[in-house]
């Protein structure tokens, strides 16, 4: 049995466990620490690898490390936290406006085009 917490709570969690730790260098360290501090609220909670990157993604006191790799795919929305991107134009040698990079609106992700990311890393920062 297992029950899935308010994004309120795993905010909450988000805080605490990189006020603990400091850092995480894995996404799954970082769920494992989100983790253990639901489960001091309520033994069932439990969080998916998605949603602990998405709200950390999105939570505001924390910096990204983004590790990407080369893809063909066009990128739509932010591959991190599914948010709205802005598109980064430069004009190329015909004076025509190109795309060349990304900016997330809702965690502050960039990246080039055609870049996706493998590995990241979390770091608690105070604003
Ligand atoms: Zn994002």
């Amino acid at each position: 049995m297992y029950k899935i917490p308010k994004e309120e709570e795993i905010r909450k969690a988000i805080y605490k466990a990189l006020k603990k730790h400091g850092s995480f260098d894995s996404l799954n360290k970082l769920r494992e620490g989100i983790l253990e501090e639901l489960k001091k609220m309520n033994e069932f909670y439990t969080i998916s690898l998605k949603r602990a990157r998405i709200l950390t993604a999105r939570s505001g006191f924390v910096r990204l490390e983004v590790k990407k790799k080369h893809t063909k795919k066009k990128i739509k929305k932010c591959p991190v936290c599914g948010g709205k991107l802005i598109e980064i134009k430069n004009l190329n040698l015909y004076g025509e406006e190109v795309v060349i990079a990304y900016k997330c609106q809702l965690c502050n992700y960039r990246s080039k085009i055609y870049e996706m990311p493998v590995r990241y890393a979390f770091h608690f920062a105070r604003y």
